[in-house]
């Protein structure tokens, strides 16, 4: 009895270490690409017999697959966490990165905004991710444009878009043929999830996973969506 109390209350304080994971499948024009979501920021593509890791850092990252490739967006400890990198990526793995995270991971690869990087049957663009407003103090903001990178990734044709943590920037709203898209909607760092769907519904991906959305309503960001023909899939990243 003791010993099944102990465990229910393990279970009871430390949920954030085992938000359940989620397998998506989509259909690409090189086979099957399966998405497996892990905790906030952080979760495994999977296709072709080759593993892309992005943000590995929160939760608990047992029995994921190793890494080929891992991307990183951020040099903030949500995004980026040295040591689970060394643990989630194979001893041949290779980390794309912003400059900023490479003074951390020294031998990540440079991707900076605008930059793309073909590896393989996949292709990697860089992209822009920043506030427009919020930040810590007046006239700063918590993510200066051109530190992070936001990113698309395209394998078999699918083209999936990894925003990172930004608002609504008119880079995210000009998009273009986006079946899978990964949304942050936090205050106070990145968006209000009514800000999210407003930028969402500028770009209109098929697919939209509301992410990065601790202490947010995912559902909200979902209601402002309502009837805009988008796939909105709320998970448990918690
Ligand atoms: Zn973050």
């Amino acid at each position: 009895m003791k010993t099944a109390l102990m465990v229910l209350s393990c279970i009871l304080t430390v949920p954030s270490a085992f938000a359940a994971r989620s397998v998506e499948e989509f259909k690409t024009s090189a086979g099957a690409l399966k998405i497996t979501t892990v905790m906030h920021a952080g979760f495994v593509i999977e296709a072709g017999g080759q593993v892309v890791i992005v943000d590995p850092a929160q939760g608990s990252w047992d029995g994921v697959p190793q890494a080929d490739l891992i991307l990183i967006t951020d040099i903030h400890g949500d995004h980026l966490n040295q040591s689970m990198i060394a643990k989630v990526k194979k001893p041949n793995g290779a980390v794309i990165a912003p400059e900023a995270v490479v003074k951390t991971v020294t031998d990540a690869q440079i991707l900076r905004n605008g930059e793309s990087k073909t590896i393989g049957a996949w292709k990697i663009e860089a992209l822009p991710m920043y506030n427009l407003k919020r930040g810590p103090s007046e006239g700063k903001l918590y993510h200066d444009k051109g530190r992070g990178n936001g990113y698309i990734v395209t394998y078999g044709g699918l083209r999936i878009y990894i925003a990172g943590d930004t608002e609504g920037i008119p880079e995210m709203r000009a998009l273009k043929n986006i079946d899978v898209a990964f949304v942050p909607m936090n205050l106070p760092y990145t968006m209000t999830p009514e800000e999210a769907a407003d930028a969402v519904k500028a770009f209109h991906p098929k697919v939209v996973y509301p992410y990065h959305y601790m202490g947010s309503e995912p559902k909200a960001f979902e209601a402002a969506l309502a009837g805009s023909g988008i796939d909105v899939r709320i998970r448990n990243w918690y």
